[in-house]
C-alpha cells in the first residue's frame, strides 16, 4: 500500500544532560538528570504525521545499533511506515544535548551518524514511492542534494511539496521554486529573506519575499504568536491557541509541519490545514518530549471544532 506522505528526514537520539554548568574542558562534573528521547525533524514530523492521522512513510538511513532500534519501535508505535535502510559502517544519529540548571539554556551537539551520507541517489530508489503519494515533506537536516532531488521527484509526479527550510541554510531559488508550501520559523524565515521577523506584518513581509523567490506559498511559524500564511492572493495570521499550561516548546514546529502535512494528503484546503496545524503544535507545547508529545487525531479535531 502506498504512502500518503513521504517523509524525507533524519532520526537521531536525544542525550539530554541538565547540570548546573558546563564542565571545563579536561574536567568531570556530576550531573542533575539524563534523559533519552527521539528526535530528528523527519523523525519527530512522521510521528506527529501518523498520530494525527496521516498514513506516512520515512525515508532515512540508521545504524544497526540500539539508537536505529529505538527509531522503529518509535515508528511502529505510531504507526509510519519505515523505508529506512540500515548500515553497520556507521552510527544512528545522536545528540549530545546540554541544559544549563538554572536557566533552562542549552548547548547541543548533533552528530548525524549515516544520515549525514544520505544521497540523491538514496532518494531515487524511492521514486516509486514518492510518486505514488500525495504529499512530500523534508527539512534540511541530510544533506541538501537529497532534499532536491526528493523535491524535483514529487513535483514531476505532481505530488504536493512541503519544505521545512530547518536549520538555517542556504537555499536556492531553484529549490524553492520547486516547493509549494515553505514553513519556516522565524528565524529561519529571516535567513532566506533578510527580512528581521518578529510580528504577523514582518512575516507578511517576509512570505512575499518567499514566495517572490519562487515559493508557491510560505507558511511562517511565529511561536506563540501562531502563524501566517501567505499565497500571493490569501494571507491569513492564525494566533496561537491555549490548549493548557505551556510546559515544553521543543518540536511545536515538527507537530505543526507533521499536522499540516496529514491535513493536505486528505484534501483539506491549505488555509484548513493551517487551522489543523496550528491546534496540533498547540496541544504538543502542553506536554514533555517532542515526539512523545504530539496529539492524536480526535484531540486534534476538538481544538479545531
Ligand atoms: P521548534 O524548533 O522548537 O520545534 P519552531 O521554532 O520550529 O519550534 P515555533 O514557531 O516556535 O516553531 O512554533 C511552531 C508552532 O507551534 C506555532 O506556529 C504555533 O502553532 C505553535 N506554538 C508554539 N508556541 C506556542 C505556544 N506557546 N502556545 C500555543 N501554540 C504554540
Amino acid at each position: 500500500m502506498p504512502n500518503d506522505i513521504i517523509i524525507l528526514g533524519i532520526f537521531v537520539a536525544d542525550t539530554s544532560y541538565r547540570a548546573d554548568r558546563q564542565p571545563r574542558m579536561g574536567e568531570t562534573i556530576l550531573g542533575n538528570k539524563f534523559t533519552l528521547g527521539p528526535g530528528g525533524k523527519g523523525s519527530n514530523q512522521a510521528v506527529a504525521a501518523a498520530k494525527s492521522g496521516g498514513n506516512v512513510g520515512i525515508i532515512t538511513k540508521l545504524g544497526k545499533d540500539a539508537f536505529a532500534d529505538m527509531a522503529l519501535g518509535i515508528w511502529s508505535d505510531a504507526g509510519v511506515t519505515s523505508l529506512a535502510t540500515q548500515h553497520d559502517e556507521s552510527y544512528t544519529g545522536a545528540a549530545y544535548i546540554f541544559v544549563e540548571e538554572s536557566t533552562g539554556n542549552n548547548a547541543i551537539i548533533v552528530a548525524p551518524g549515516i544520515a549525514a551520507t544520505i544521497s540523491s541517489d538514496d532518494v531515487q530508489k524511492h521514486t516509486a514511492d514518492i510518486a505514488t503519494a500525495k504529499v512530500f515533506v523534508t527539512q534540511l537536516e541530510q544533506p541538501i542534494d537529497a532534499a532536491m532531488t526528493g523535491l524535483q521527484l514529487a513535483r514531476a509526479a505532481g505530488v504536493k511539496t512541503i519544505l521545512n527550510p530547518a536549520p538555517v541554510a542556504e537555499i536556492s531559488d531553484k529549490m524553492l521554486s520547486l516547493c509549494d508550501y515553505v514553513t519556516p520559523n522565524e528565524t529561519e524565515a529571516e535567513g532566506l529573506t533578510g527580512i528581521t521577523v518578529s510580528t504577523p506584518q514582518d512575516a507578511e513581509r517576509a512570505a512575499k519575499a518567499i514566495l517572490s523567490r519562487g515559493a508557491g506559498a510560505a507558511i511562517i511559524t511565529l511561536g506563540e504568536n501562531g502563524a501566517l500564511y501567505h499565497d500571493g492572493i490569501d494571507t491569513l495570521h492564525v494566533p496561537a491557541i491555549t490548549a493548557g499550561p505551556v510546559i515544553e516548546t521543543t518540536g511545536a514546529g515538527d507537530a505543526f509541519n507533521g499536522g499540516f502535512a496529514t491535513a493536505l494528503s486528505q484534501g483539506m484546503p491549505a488555509l484548513s490545514a493551517v487551522k489543523f496545524a496550528n491546534a496540533a503544535a498547540a496541544i504538543s507545547v502542553t506536554r514533555p518530549g517532542t515526539a512523545p508529545a504530539m496529539p492524536d487525531r480526535a484531540e486534534i479535531d476538538a481544538l479545531v471544532k
